[in-house]
């Protein structure tokens, strides 16, 4: 496609997961493909979001596996500590490696990378700058994947950063040491991951959450159970609760947390803001070469990607809809394919796992009770619990449930959901399930191996139909 005209036929912005994996597909169907990155390859998720952070929680889980190694039959003898500057060398180790991961695939596949802050001058033409320099890019198509940056909540009397003891997950990632006291806002996946990792690490944390449980875009149950599970290993979960404003003194921050009547002060080392992001549009030059924005980023005309400008697409956190990485990637697949061969394809959001990295895991795909209710589904439920399964007994890992919805006229299964060891990846066999429009029937006769932990979803399908074999 490339011609006089033009240095490439597509050049994307951004090397997250949605913008490298758009560009590796473009080359794959034959585009001239280049990459501009105003920072590190593998964007937020490489580097500061979903890599580091499980590297982080790989740590706390072996260490507290290793205090707990007695019930096994372990015996360990002197102290276990963690080497908290170690455990962070080895997460920097993986992001680089990671990083060089990519960009070794972007040699294989003969894509330009680009380094610099990328800027529109006209809906073919990109001026890059960096260290003072700047070039002019020209390209037939573009693909916006710029993603989403931290953002400071607003909290009465809280000001200052990193230095100031007030944090965004980009400091919870490069830590510099384990306060001893933590306030985390925002339950989400992002705030329930680290207040497993710093509580993990000896630091007391209180976790707080504006609705009534954590993880609120779970099923119900879900939530429920890990603000159980995180209480358990001592976090201080206060669910709808706010936090009302902070107050600096020797030493970090006094914050007045209201838990329905309930106002108390609690004072911390570190503030640490687990909610908000916002996309990374500014200073770019989108509204002047037509590209519409709204609130959370760049407005896409339809399910294809394409913006107001017809050869300029936008894909993953940039235009604000799934802010995950998988999502980033499969969007950005089918925008290359739409781009490349020019077709209109959309995206099916219907079989979209969302995963926490606690300990216990969550995972979920499809339709929650609430929602399915919502829609006017007349539902059964099923359910089945880790206690009793032989593999979960072995490991020592028996807490959680599965819990599947039916479609109680047609026997469709409408979603999955789990908490418990592992089941970020068993959530997998949900997200097939939806794809093929699977049937209770269908997964009924769908054997599951013992001993597996995947057995109590088998169990739970079971249980949808009202025969749950292992059912007390
Ligand atoms: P990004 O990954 O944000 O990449 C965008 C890139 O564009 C960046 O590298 C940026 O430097 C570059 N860029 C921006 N503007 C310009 C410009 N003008 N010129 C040149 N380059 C530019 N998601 C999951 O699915 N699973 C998880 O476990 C998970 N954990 C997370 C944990 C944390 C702490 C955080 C913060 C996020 C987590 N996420 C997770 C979300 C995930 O990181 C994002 O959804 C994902 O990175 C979005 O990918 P993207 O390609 O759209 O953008």
């Amino acid at each position: 496609m490339a011609n006089d005209q033009f240095d490439a036929d597509v050049i994307v912005i951004g090397a997250g997961p949605g913008g490298y994996v758009a560009a590796i597909r473009a080359a794959q169907l034959g585009a001239k493909v280049t990459v501009v990155e105003k920072e590190y390859l593998g964007g937020t998720c490489l580097n500061w979001g979903c890599i580091p952070s499980k590297a982080m929680i790989a740590s706390v889980e072996r260490l507290q596996d290793i205090k707990h190694a007695d019930a096994m039959g372990v015996s360990i003898s002197g102290e276990v500590t963690m080497d908290f500057d170690k455990m962070m060398a080895r997460k920097d180790k993986i992001v680089q490696t990671q990083r060089g991961g990519v960009g070794y695939l972007f040699k294989k596949n003969k894509i330009t990378h680009v380094e610099g802050f990328a800027k529109f001058i006209d809906a073919h033409t990109l001026e890059v700058s960096k260290d003072g320099n700047s070039q002019t890019l020209r390209a037939k198509n573009f693909i916006l994947a710029m993603g989403s940056s931290v953002i400071y909540l607003k909290i009465p009397g809280l000001e200052g950063g990193r230095e100031d003891g007030v944090w965004t997950s980009d400091d919870a990632v490069t830590a510099p040491f384990v306060p001893k006291r933590m306030l985390i806002l925002g339950g989400g996946a992002v705030g329930v991951e680290f207040s497993y990792v710093f509580s993990g690490l000896g630091s007391e944390v209180t976790l707080v959450e504006m609705q009534d449980r954590v993880i609120p875009m779970f099923d119900a149950d879900l939530g429920v159970e890990l603000g159980k599970q995180l209480s358990k290993v001592g976090v201080k979960v206060k669910a709808g609760a706010g936090l009302e404003k902070c107050e600096k003194v020797a030493g970090g921050w006094k914050c007045t947390v209201k838990t329905g009547d309930k106002v108390e002060e609690i004072e911390v080392d570190v503030v640490l803001l687990g909610v908000g992001r916002k996309a990374n549009v500014d200073g770019m030059g989108l509204e002047e070469i037509g590209v519409k924005l709204h609130r959370r980023g760049v407005e896409i005309t339809g399910d294809h990607f394409q913006t107001h400008v017809p050869n300029i697409y936008a894909i993953g956190d940039v235009h604000g809809a799934i802010q995950l990485a998988h999502v980033a990637s499969y969007e950005g697949i089918i925008a290359a394919h739409n781009i490349v061969e020019g077709k209109a394809e959309v995206a099916d959001y219907k079989a979209v796992p969302n995963c926490v990295y606690t300990v216990p895991e969550v995972a979920g795909v499809g339709l929650t009770e609430a929602k399915a209710r919502e829609k006017g589904y007349d539902v059964k439920v099923g359910k089945a619990g880790f206690r009793s399964n032989g593999k979960a007994m072995a490991n020592g890992h028996q807490d959680g449930v599965v819990k599947v919805i039916i479609d109680a006229k047609y026997g469709e299964l409408l979603g999955l959901h789990m908490i418990g060891s592992h089941v970020t990846d068993m959530i997998h066999e949900g997200v097939v399930a939806l794809n093929l429009e699977a049937t209770l029937d269908s997964l009924l006769g769908s054997i599951h191996a013992h001993p597996t932990m995947a057995e109590v979803v088998l169990e739970a399908y079971e249980d949808a139909h009202g025969m749950a074999i292992h059912k007390a």
